[in-house]
């Protein structure tokens, strides 16, 4: 039994192995491509610094007194750390707040580690609602410890910053998080600078998408923190706003036309705008884009 059981292990052995090296060549994101860059932490402003490699872009926002922190990177103890040694490598000040743009484990994965070690986590009350039923490879989110509607401004130490929830966008939980004295907005997964992607099921709608980016270009900011990609100038933003208005308009007209739903992916033409059909494409999605698209043809 013994001898029939090693030869079963040692070939199992092998495969568990492979499989880990796999795994710790895989990105450490939520489907990204390719091979994940190593974490690190670069400046934007005087001020204000990205760490990219952890999943979503998080934003550190270091002031004279404390730190806040925007987006919590990919879920996992071990990125938690990542995270605190990168902030730690710019400033001895501590971390007195963070914010968690969305429910995506990308963003909102460190909530739980934010909040045991004492810092409050802002979010809004979509995220939080929707932290009940989110499960990524078999684990949950941690709701955030403070929530808020429409608009919420915070503090850490000296720092000031406003959220803001314009709707449903790329969920039903999405905050901007704008720091008005350096004209910074970090935005999650609603300002992207690559294709954007309505998450459907998790609340998400392309309809109220491009009006929150309207009403996000009535801030006076010069520069936006994307949820993933490079940062973003004001004229970056407007010509993607532009490129949702675009968007938005040719779903309608097809979805108005009554095109049917296994033609409607090629008939929505994204390729020129640089974007892809993630949005609508895969059968938890497409019902809710169309009738989305119908309630606001209504
Ligand atoms: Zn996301």
């Amino acid at each position: 039994m013994l001898r029939k059981a090693l030869m079963i292990s040692t070939p199992l052995v092998a495969s568990l192995a492979a499989a880990m090296m796999m795994f710790a060549q895989a990105p450490a994101g939520g489907g990204g491509k390719g091979k994940a860059p190593a974490p690190a932490i670069v400046q934007i402003k005087p001020g204000l610094y990205e760490v990219t490699g952890l999943g979503g872009n998080i934003s550190v926002r270091v002031g004279t007194d404390a730190v806040l922190i925007a987006d919590t990177g990919n879920l996992g103890e071990e990125n938690y750390t990542q995270l605190i040694a990168l902030v730690k490598s710019v400033t001895p000040l501590p971390v007195r707040a963070a914010v968690v743009t969305h429910i995506h484990q990308d963003h909102s994965g460190n909530t739980a580690s934010f909040v045991r070690d004492g810092v409050p986590v802002w979010a809004h009350e979509g995220e939080k609602a929707l932290t009940a039923t989110y499960v990524t490879n078999g684990k949950s989110i941690a709701p955030p410890s403070n929530t808020f509607g429409k608009s919420q401004n915070i503090t850490a130490g000296s720092i000031k910053a406003e959220l803001y929830n314009y709707g449903p966008t790329h969920t039903g939980g999405d905050t901007i998080v704008y720091f008005p004295d350096l004209k910074v907005i970090h935005g999650g997964d609603m300002l992207v600078s690559a294709a954007p992607n309505c998450d459907y099921p998790m609340g998400g709608s392309v309809t109220s998408w491009v009006k929150a980016v309207d009403e996000v270009l009535k801030l006076d900011f010069d520069t936006v923190i994307p949820g993933h990609g490079n940062p973003m100038t004001k004229a970056d933003v407007q010509a993607y706003a532009q490129k949702w208005k675009t968007f938005v308009q040719r779903a309608s007209d097809e979805v108005k036309k009554g095109t049917a739903k296994d033609a409607l992916v090629a008939a929505i033409k994204v390729d020129d705008l640089g974007w892809n059909a993630a949005s609508y494409n895969q059968p938890a999605r497409i019902d809710l884009f169309i009738a989305d698209l119908q309630k606001n043809a209504k």
